[in-house]
């Protein structure tokens, strides 16, 4: 049976551990960006305010060991102002001290332990480590959807001593989102994929070929595509060594009669610069780099994507983190925010990261919190955390 929603199970005295991705930037102790702590905020009030205790626990960056600047403090903070009551950090995830503040916690009242990856046996599924994980909660809580697609303590080991257990609201929203585009997905259906490399992506492009209609490219995975049709890519990030996977991606699309649209005209510079001169040409010269889709190619995918049912979008189309780069992603996001009957998907990670501060991204049927977790169901593989919440 598929996971049960938290909404559904009894919370009335009960400890539950959630796991939680606040895996969110942070600079100096200050963090920049905090959607994806607001994302879950749901969950946790819900449990808070139906009898129970939430025992928060996530990781933060990627440590081998216990590093002071991967704290999660300064996430206890914020989450003591928006929840409005003092959310505490244990120092460490499992031990005595921490088992004891999980002890004392009331309910109503929430705690958060400090980050898995301090312990390299979180990565490594350690058995004694869920163990301790475990202790002292009677449910579990997974909300992580960022992280579904590894198989880790926090995320797997722990559903063999938390019999009880549930998916998140932000976890059903995730996967009602990615299985509205793959059960029943209404066509035309367009996939718009960006980024830095085509190897990222080889087994989604592979999977959709087999479901949508028309693949629109951008970002630096184009260049690597128009090498594979012979066009000049200059100076412009390619995966030499996927040219010729490329021409077999296109062999099977020619055969399945999937159209690949590549740009037909470049923003390009000598670097990606903030203070580079930029041009934008159809050919690119051998001294430059393509670094943004240029604006006839903008047109021409807002044209394709018009007659769009669903479209799923992975990877910006450019490098936007430097504005001169940025317009092609923005003005055909906004272009595809804007389209009505017409469901949505953009993939999470950089894309993401794109579109949230934008006025019209609210608009978008569902802005996934999750990159690697999105592409890996979109192929068809079956992701570790969600399959651990499944009850017999
Ligand atoms: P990915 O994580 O694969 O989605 O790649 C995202 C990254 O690709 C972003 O940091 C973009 O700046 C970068 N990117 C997109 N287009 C280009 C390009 N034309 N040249 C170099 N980098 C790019």
């Amino acid at each position: 049976m598929p996971a049960i929603p938290v909404s559904q199970i009894s919370l009335e005295g009960k400890k539950a551990l959630v796991r939680c991705d606040f895996n969110v930037p942070v600079n100096h102790g200050q963090i920049t960006d905090a959607s994806r702590i607001d994302a879950s905020l749901n969950t946790i009030r819900h449990i808070l305010s139906h009898g129970g205790a939430a025992v928060l626990c996530s990781h933060l960056g990627r440590p081998k060991e216990r590093t002071p600047e991967l704290s999660l403090k300064p996430v206890a903070e914020y989450l003591s102002t928006v929840l409005g009551k003092r959310v505490a950090l244990a120092p460490d995830c499992i031990g005595e001290f921490s088992g004891r503040m999980v002890r004392d916690l009331s309910m109503g009242e929430a705690l958060l332990l400090e980050n898995l990856r301090f312990h390299p046996e979180e990565e490594a599924n350690d058995r004694d480590f869920s163990h301790e994980l475990a202790r002292g909660k009677q449910v579990y809580v997974n909300d992580a959807f960022g992280t579904a697609h590894r198989a880790h303590a926090s995320t797997v080991g722990v559903t063999q001593f938390l019999r009880e257990r549930a998916a998140g609201f932000l976890m059903v929203r995730e996967l009602e989102a990615l299985r509205a585009v793959t059960e029943h997905p209404a066509h035309p259906y367009v996939l718009i994929l960006g980024g830095a490399k085509v190897s990222d992506k080889i087994g989604v492009i592979k999977a959709m070929l087999t479901r949508v209609n028309l693949i629109l490219i951008g970002g630096a995975m184009a260049y690597t595509f128009m090498k594979a049709r012979g066009f000049a890519v200059g100076k412009s990030r390619i995966e030499e060594d996927k040219v010729d996977l490329a021409r077999e991606l296109f062999a099977i699309a020619a055969q399945r009669h999937v159209p690949f649209v590549l740009p037909v005209d470049h923003v390009v510079a000598a670097s990606a610069a903030d203070d580079a001169s930029v041009q934008t040409v159809s050919n690119i010269p051998g001294d430059k780099m393509g670094l943004d889709i240029g604006p006839r190619t903008v047109v021409e995918f807002i044209q394709h994507l018009a007659s769009a049912r669903t479209i799923v979008w992975n990877g910006p189309l450019g490098f936007f983190e430097i504005p001169a780069f940025a317009e092609g992603t923005f003005k055909v996001g906004e272009a595809v925010a804007n389209l009505s009957g017409v469901s949505t998907l953009i993939g999470g990670g950089d894309t993401a990261a794109a579109f949230v501060n934008q006025p019209w991204a609210s608009k978008f049927t569902h802005i996934s919190t999750g990159g690697g977790a999105t592409l890996e169901y979109l192929e068809g593989v079956e992701l570790p955390g969600v399959k651990a919440l499944e009850v017999a």
